[in-house]
């Protein structure tokens, strides 16, 4: 006897047909676009995707969405977080989100991991990660991408940034573990660089690389709380000294040293309070903008760096196109990434 679904599939062929082509149909770059600025979560982790994707048929068309994307103003706050696995990272961006969120702001969360890509056991997606943080429909969050170097995967969440600005998420936070070269990518990618740490047993400053404390806008003690908290506040005291000895920041701020407990949401609103005041700091002496316009210049040079080599700066053709490239990207007309992309064509037919 023929099961009864065995008769619908031969009743509706066609129809099941029809759904199975409409699933896999494509959907065009201004469909995607329009998608995102309606702030459909799908949309924008499609989107993603495809900027995440090797195909070269997928370039052009991430970059069309990229550029759609670019067009959009946004007054978004951009958040890199690191310390090492331990430190509460994803249990203090889960309780600093859905503050944020109960506030009215719209969060994403990204992530610059390189080990994800070197092992099956990734240090920031192996885990149940901001499971209240997930389910809230004002935030939004996606794993690392993965990619054979650092300096991919960071461009892939680089862009992914734009994407999510243009969806309306006005607090990008930016999540990295300190192990090596990717707190470096993310400081080149967000406004604010945050460091946790926990306190130690009289042995703060050990075991701290240099360059990290250095790059960071502040610190946040975590673990504030219990038997904890008197020395979490000695180790507040302990890194405001030792952060004196480095030199001034350009833009004029004193980072911060605090403490807090993501676990029982204890001087959170105080970190964020701290990075609210950092943004209007910037914001009045120029250099917010002028930092975000470096980093878009940075990132271009990097990409086109990361292709050509050498090659490039032997050629005086190449040096003044991409003086002009500099000049669009600086007035917003065109996407770091794209703009490598136009670069690299010229250079390669004459090759
Ligand atoms: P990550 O690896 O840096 O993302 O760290 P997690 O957020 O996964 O936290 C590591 C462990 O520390 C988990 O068991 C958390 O419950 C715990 N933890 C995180 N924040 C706090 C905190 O503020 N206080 C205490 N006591 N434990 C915390």
């Amino acid at each position: 006897m023929k099961s009864p679904l065995t008769e619908e599939n031969k009743i509706y062929p066609d129809t099941i047909s029809k759904i199975k082509s409409l699933r896999k149909k494509e959907i065009s770059a201004e469909d995607l676009a329009q998608g995102i600025f309606d702030g459909n979560k799908a949309m924008l982790a499609k989107a993603i995707t495809l900027l995440e994707s090797t195909k070269p048929a997928h370039f052009d068309k991430a970059n069309t969405v990229i550029e759609k994307c670019l067009a959009r103003p946004n007054k978004s706050i951009r958040l890199g977080i690191t310390g090492v696995p331990g430190v509460g990272k994803s249990s203090f961006i889960e309780t600093l989100g859905k503050t944020l969120t109960d506030q009215g702001n719209k969060v994403a969360v990204l992530a610059v991991d390189p080990t994800s890509s070197l092992s099956k056991g990734s240090i920031l997606g192996d885990k149940t990660r901001m499971e209240t943080l997930a389910k809230d429909p004002n935030a939004f969050i996606r794993p690392s991408p993965s990619g054979t170097s650092l300096g991919g995967v960071a461009r892939k969440t680089r862009e992914s940034i734009i994407l999510c600005e243009a969806a309306g998420y006005n607090v990008i936070m930016v999540e990295t573990v300190g192990v090596g070269q990717s707190e470096i990518a993310v400081h080149s990618m967000v406004d604010f660089f945050l460091l946790l740490k926990l306190s130690g047993a009289g042995d703060e400053l050990q075991g701290i690389k240099r360059g990290i404390m250095e790059m960071a806008d502040a610190i946040a003690i975590n673990k504030a709380d219990g038997s904890n908290l008197e020395r979490a506040k000695l180790a507040v005291t302990e890194f405001s000294r030792a952060l004196h000895l480095y030199p001034p920041k350009a833009n004029g701020w004193v980072p911060k040293v605090m403490k807090c407990s993501a676990m029982e949401n204890t001087g959170i609103t105080e970190i964020w309070e701290m990075v609210q005041q950092f943004v209007a700091h910037n914001k009045k002496n120029g250099f917010f903008e002028k930092n975000r316009k470096l980093q878009n210049k940075n990132w271009f040079l990097q990409t086109v760096d990361e292709y050509i080599k050498q090659f490039f700066h032997q050629k005086e053709t190449f040096k003044k196109e991409q003086a002009a490239l500099l000049t669009a990207i600086e007035e917003h007309k065109i996407s770091p990434f794209y703009a490598a992309k136009i670069l690299l064509d010229k250079i390669t037919k004459e090759l």
